[in-house]
């Protein structure tokens, strides 16, 4: 069977090498001239830069769709452990080195913090080994047809209830640790989820348990090395990849069914089934004409945006500078506060900078280096102007970077904001999607597919599982499980 794939985004490649390892005719149709979507690249001068997601967590879920096209995932994307997996920075000054070995971070803990903090560690590792084994199969890693599925794992349900995963993010992790600072190392993934750690379910502890306690890499050659890999295994195993192709309306037939997709050209590509990973509510607003977006996403919640900076400079950094560093700022709560209730930027913001020269010289000039940094911002739907607050931002983020120490003899630079990431195609400006509120996760979340448009399924953050990486490699399967049972079902 034939089946279209709309973008190259890495749900879209893991859904694609699922499906032709499953023996489809599998055809992946990007509007870029390159793949990755959001993990994607672009280099000047001799500086190279990943575009989106530079924290790569779970490494077993890139070697499914890679081994269901026959590649070895050891080989296709060789992966290095990034040691410490992250360095908080307090405003007081403290350093404290996220280890990737837990009697190393165990140790650490004592250090800066306090023995009663390193036993908290431990009571706090033992409950997030719990939480995703009960999490994972049963709530991640499914297709869900409605909220009632849930009483499908009563027992994994009620074990759930038991850990306190509905109860406060904040208040599980309190429980457990006593410094404030150290509880922002398990809390602050919330952000990634869009929502604060007080308002985040303990359901989502499952990031931090992705990140500090299974490990952070480093895929030789950066993150767009992944998308690289999937669409080279893929063509490898006689899948076909287009870039440059936009695609502009998924064809339906009289029965309402997919029937291929209309490209921007006026060519048409017919198909058996159409797996679509545009955001979701555009795919909805742009690529279904007369097709009103389902309830779930007519009001939906979304993320705070992020802007990224990216920077090239001349010379090298202080020795030991950790490949990813997480600077908190003396605000917490009020941060969040601002940011998701308000809408507005965080007065004492916390950023991400990511220096992959430190593990990569081969992403600068001899002796230069590359930084990544990050800040939460609102999404559009906040009262920021943009063509206002581009330029200051800037120049705060380059005072930033020289109050903490790092080069700023600035060689290249690229700064995204929000209404790039919206003019990217991303809803309301954000590449982060709909937060991870409990309505809108799990059975919640809206689904991978429409009843409306049978062998239509989407795949991507906006659907289920949810955002990051890992999330869309789950999604990408789920979708070619999804065609799988449509094709079956016409025979
Ligand atoms: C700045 C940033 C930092 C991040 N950091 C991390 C991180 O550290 N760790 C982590 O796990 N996750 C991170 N993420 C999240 C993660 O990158 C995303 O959740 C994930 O990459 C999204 O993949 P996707 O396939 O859903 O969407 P995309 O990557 O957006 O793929 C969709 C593709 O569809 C294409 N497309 C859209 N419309 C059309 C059309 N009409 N015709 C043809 N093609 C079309 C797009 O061009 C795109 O290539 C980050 C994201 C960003 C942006």
């Amino acid at each position: 069977m034939r089946v279209v794939v709309v973008g190259a985004g890495l749900s879209g490649l893991a859904a694609a090498c699922h499906l032709r390892g499953a023996g489809h005719d599998v055809v992946v149709l990007e509007r870029e001239d390159q793949v990755g979507g959001r993990a994607g690249t672009f280099t000047e001068q001799g500086f190279r830069f990943d575009t989106g997601p530079v924290v790569m967590t779970m490494p077993d879920l890139l070697a499914e769709p890679l081994r269901a096209v026959g590649a070895d995932p050891a080989a296709a994307v060789p992966l290095r452990r990034v040691d410490p997996s992250y360095r908080a920075h307090y405003a007081d000054g403290t350093t404290l080195d996220v280890h990737a070995e837990m009697d190393a971070l165990r140790k650490e803990v004592e250090r800066t913090f306090s023995a009663a903090d390193a036993q908290g560690l431990d009571r706090l590792l033992a409950w997030l080994e719990r939480l995703h084994e009960t999490e994972f199969d049963a709530f991640l890693d499914t297709n869900y047809d409605s909220p009632f599925d849930l009483a499908r794992s009563p027992r994994r349900g009620l074990e759930l209830l038991r850990l306190g995963g509905f109860r406060s993010l904040d208040r599980v992790v309190s429980q457990h640790l006593s410094d404030e600072r150290l509880r922002r190392v398990f809390s602050f993934q919330a952000l990634y989820a869009g929502v604060s750690p007080q308002q985040a379910r303990a359901v989502l502890a499952v990031i931090s348990y992705m990140d500090v306690v299974r490990g952070v890499f480093y895929p030789e050659g950066g993150m767009h090395a992944v998308p690289r890999a999937l669409a080279d295994a893929l063509v490898a195993a006689g899948g076909t990849v287009r870039t440059g192709v936009p695609v502009a309306e998924v064809l339906r037939r009289a029965d309402g069914s997919a029937a291929g997709v209309l490209l921007e050209s006026g060519d048409v590509e017919l198909a058996d089934a159409v797996v679509c990973t545009a955001d979701l509510p555009v795919a909805y607003d742009r690529l279904l004409p007369g097709l009103r977006r389902p309830r779930s996403l007519r009001r939906a919640a979304y993320s705070p945006s992020a802007v990224v900076w990216h920077v090239g400079v001349r010379g090298g950094v202080a020795p030991g500078t950790a490949h990813h560093n997480i600077h908190f700022g003396h605000q917490w709560p009020e941060a969040f506060e601002a940011l998701v209730g308000r809408g507005a930027l965080m007065p004492d913001p916390s950023r991400l900078v990511t220096v992959p020269s430190v593990s990569d010289p081969t992403v600068a000039p001899e002796g230069d280096s590359v930084f990544y940094v990050l800040e939460p911002v609102p999404h559009l739907g906040g009262d920021v102007d943009w063509a206002t607050e581009r330029e200051p931002m800037r120049e705060r983020l380059l005072g930033f970077l020289a109050d903490s120490d790092y080069p700023t003899d600035v060689v290249v630079e690229r700064l995204v904001d929000p209404v790039d990431w919206r003019d990217q195609g991303m809803a309301l400006g954000t590449p982060f999607a709909l937060a991870h509120t409990f309505l809108q996760s799990g059975p919640f979340r809206p689904r991978n597919v429409d009843r409306r448009v049978p062998g239509l399924v989407f795949a991507g953050s906006g659907t289920t599982p949810g955002v990051g990486v890992p999330m869309v490699l789950l999604s990408g399967k789920h979708a070619a499980q999804r065609v799988e049972a449509h094709l079956r079902g016409r025979g």
